[in-house]
């Protein structure tokens, strides 16, 4: 069910519910915005997910900072960040020197921010990342070309303080005048949280559940055999579970919404009929790049695409890989060939 909701213009404040006030920080790309929450009693603001760090949402923060005397003036500020990505943790660091805020994220978050700082710093050996794409098909014009995922990391995330408040799964955090639970979510990201209030029925759900756009599940070159599609499809199982379907979802892009539970079938099922495209496909044997068309419906050869696409065929093909039901064969050339283990589960028993 959609809301009559209209965004809050980039650096302004909307109240999207009792004690939460909604600002939407700028992102440079086709997906242009992400929703930051801000948790208010009074006394403390709980910033959950703060944007990129680049010009244009510093500027957004500093009329914030500036223009709501409530934020930097008297009440204590925290960070709350949901996930690793960069439009989400990029200003975190930033905020914390800034304010000295307090950040909170989970473990698994972290030290991925951490380690992903730490790889794109350091000029990583070509050979770490290069045997996982030439295994995936890819031409060696883009093997050789330096990761634009990677490179762009370093660039949008200010660093991180060396100390956090770690979050874990079933925990309580007070703001805005009642208990959140912590709710940790994988798949899109290691150990995704997400905040659910059921006093106020109120879901702040990250990436982890979106309105309009499926997040991406991807393998990465440091755990090529991981199967990161399982998380993602029992977090949506755990979801259903454990938050009510009459939540206002408050999610980090696009706008609010009702109706969680049918969101949740929608994911679902919409990742079951690309997992039965795959099946379908791997009647023949397929490089990771061949399966592109079957799984994403358009091809995809080059840039921040290529990468994306890869990673999660990757996901897709390791979920049938752990199931049994498709198996992999590296040839002589370095590349991985996959296809359906005879004799393993037709697509129709298979969900
Ligand atoms: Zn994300």
């Amino acid at each position: 069910m959609s809301i009559a909701f209209l965004p809050p213009p980039v650096g302004n404040l909307y109240q999207a519910a009792l004690g939460v006030r909604w600002m939407r920080a700028p992102l440079p790309f086709a997906l242009d915005h992400v929703n930051v929450w801000l948790l208010e009693d009074g006394e403390r603001t709980v910033v959950v997910d703060t944007g990129m760090d680049n010009p244009a949402n510093r500027e957004a923060w500093d009329h914030l900072l500036s223009s709501h005397g409530g934020l930097a003036a008297g009440g204590r500020i925290e960070v709350l960040v949901t996930h690793m990505h960069v439009d989400h943790v990029g200003m975190a660091g930033a905020l914390v020197d800034r304010l000295g805020a307090q950040l909170h994220m989970t473990e698994g978050e972290y030290e991925s921010v951490r380690r992903a700082v730490l790889e794109a710093s350091q000029a990583l050996p070509p050979r770490a990342r290069h045997s996982f794409f030439r295994a995936a098909g890819w031409p060696d014009a883009a093997i050789a070309e330096p990761s634009l995922l990677q490179g762009g990391y370093l660039q949008s995330v200010s660093p991180l303080p060396h100390h956090y408040s770690r979050l874990r799964d079933g925990d309580t955090v007070m703001a805005a005048s009642t208990s959140w639970e912590v709710i940790a979510g994988s798949g899109h990201s290691p150990e995704h949280a997400c905040l659910y209030s059921e006093e106020r029925r109120l879901f702040i759900s990250g990436d982890q559940v979106l309105p309009r756009i499926s997040s991406n599940v991807s393998v990465t070159f440091h755990e090529p055999e991981a199967n990161p599609m399982q998380g993602w499809l029992d977090s949506i199982a755990m979801l259903r579970e454990r938050v009510a379907d009459d939540v206002l979802v408050l999610p980090a892009h696009h706008l609010p919404f009702k109706g969680l539970h049918d969101r949740l079938d929608q994911l679902e099922a919409g990742q079951h009929a690309a997992l039965d495209r795959l099946r379908d496909a791997l009647s023949a044997p397929l490089r990771i790049v061949d399966t592109f068309v079957p799984l994403f419906r358009r091809v995809i050869d080059h840039g921040v695409e290529l990468e994306l696409a890869t990673g999660e065929a990757a996901a897709c093909l390791n979920y049938l890989m752990h199931r049994g039901e498709a198996i992999k064969e590296r040839g002589a050339d370095g590349v991985d060939r996959y296809r359906l283990r005879e004799g393993s589960a037709s697509p129709l028993d298979a969900g």
